[in-house]
């Protein structure tokens, strides 16, 4: 027998009843996309390699060591699958020309890929959501955008979320910092790891991002970003946190934090939770406004964070605010086959109403007893039973049987409620009927 084929490890299926978790918050992300006014880009998954390399840097964990590339076989273009979409975001709107008419606020979503080793929250393939603001230089969109992701843990349910922010100044600032930092580690280097001795030079900042335990005590007493800070910069760092606080907004400003691409500038920050273990950073994001100009582009400013849906959903389910599954409004029970044809499209009026029906299927040898159907209408979690007995339906009825009390409480709770009658032409009546339950 051949090999039993299987997903890709670090790749998973979204199945019932997990895909009805991710279909609620993605309807959620996307009425509060509304509410903001950011509209969806849809980019490809696959993107020229370029694309990273240019607009992420060279020397990150994704470019070096996560990215799935490839070459095209048949002719030899070098593709990766989008390990984040700020790059694709960019590249789209210069291709389009999008800013022409003034700066304009997206949104996306959509499967990433990077090969990590796979862990709780940590996937291969994962899923991010990501807005993005094009065209603004802040720092009142890179508040608008905290605020926002706020709005979101508070719709959700979700507690427990901390806000850490921080500025990474602008290129010069960087510059003056970086060589106080490359004299500070190389005074330092007997207390250095192999990885960041080899970034010593090319990545510096990136040394203070190390999750190296015993590195720690090193990156603490480091040259701090922030005390190389110009006016400007600090004006407009200022003036984020000032509208924060005028929302009444905690955070904690976090002078280590850096972020893992090179396109970052100014405002950087993370959401980051104590309750799902080391990998606790639910959403990150930052100020980019020179990455339009590394790709090629017009110079624009631009600001955006991207959130892990995987770690939300699994942070929603440590705190028990995961949603019940869907239930169909009615299960259509019918005793005899041989009623089906007038059956079905009556449940397809019903559905044109707007309620959900499911209707019991038969096989060639019928549609089974009574009891196995209403067993059936049971399991579905249905609210009311629609029954097409032989009898009713020759006096142009059906029989509707609540299965549950209003609003759901246990299974089975309330069968022994009345059965009513209703004129099978009275589709829409009865849609109404059964919505107000
Ligand atoms: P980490 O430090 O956890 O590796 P990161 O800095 O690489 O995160 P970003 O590139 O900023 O992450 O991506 C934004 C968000 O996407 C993260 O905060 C996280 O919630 C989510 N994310 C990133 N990588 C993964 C992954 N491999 N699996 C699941 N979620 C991920
Ligand atoms: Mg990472």
């Amino acid at each position: 027998m051949a090999d039993k084929l299987t997903a890709v490890k670090g790749m998973n299926d979204i199945a019932p009843p997990a895909s009805a978790h991710w279909e609620w918050l993605e309807d959620k992300l996307r009425g509060l996309m509304r509410r903001y006014g950011y509209r969806n880009l849809r980019t490809p998954i696959v993107e020229p390699t370029a694309l990273f390399v240019r607009g992420l840097g060279e020397v990150t964990d994704i470019v070096e060591k996560e990215m799935y590339s490839f070459e095209d076989r048949l002719n030899g273009e070098h593709l990766t699958l989008r390990p984040e979409n700020t790059a694709g975001v960019v590249r789209a709107a210069l291709e389009h020309s999008m800013l022409y008419d003034g700066p304009k606020r997206l949104y996306y979503m959509g499967p990433m890929f990077r090969h990590e080793r796979p862990q709780r929250g940590r996937y291969r393939q994962f899923h991010q959501f990501g807005a993005e603001a094009l065209g603004f230089a802040g720092p009142d969109v890179d508040a608008e955008l905290i605020v926002l992701a706020f709005d979101l843990w508070a719709e959700l349910g979700l507690e427990a979320i901390e806000l850490e922010i921080n500025s990474l100044g602008q290129p010069p600032e960087r510059l003056a910092h970086r060589r106080a930092l490359i004299a500070y580690l190389e005074a330092h280097a007997d207390q250095l790891d192999e990885e960041a001795r080899r970034r010593l030079h090319s990545n510096p900042l990136r040394i203070l991002d190390t999750k190296n335990p015993s590195m720690q005590s090193l990156v603490n007493a480091a040259p701090r970003l922030m005390d190389h800070l110009g006016d400007e910069s600090l004006d407009h760092f200022n003036r984020l946190r000032g509208l924060l606080d005028a929302h009444g907004i905690a955070y904690r400003v976090n002078p280590r934090l850096v972020r893992g691409m090179d396109y970052y500038n100014l405002s950087v920050f993370e959401f980051v939770t104590l309750q799902l273990g080391s990998q606790g950073t639910v959403c990150a994001g930052g100020r980019y406004d020179g990455l339009f100009e590394q790709m090629g582009g017009k110079a624009a400013p631009a600001v955006g964070w991207a959130l892990g849906m995987e770690r939300i959903l699994e942070l929603l389910k440590e705190q028990g605010k995961l949603p019940q599954q869907p239930v169909p409004d009615a299960y259509a029970v019918v005793p005899e086959a041989a009623r089906v044809p007038e059956v079905m499209p009556v449940l397809r009026a019903l559905r044109r109403e707007g309620v959900s029906v499911q209707m019991h299927a038969g096989g060639p040898e019928g549609m089974g007893s009574m009891k196995s159907q209403f067993k059936k209408a049971d399991a579905s979690g249905a609210r009311h039973a629609l029954i097409f007995g032989e009898q009713e339906m020759q006096q142009g009825n059906v029989a509707i049987k609540p299965l549950r009390g209003p609003r759901t409480s246990g299974v089975g709770d309330s069968t022994e409620a009345a059965q009513t009658l209703m004129p099978l032409t009275a589709v829409a009546e009865w849609a109404a009927r059964l919505r107000q339950h």
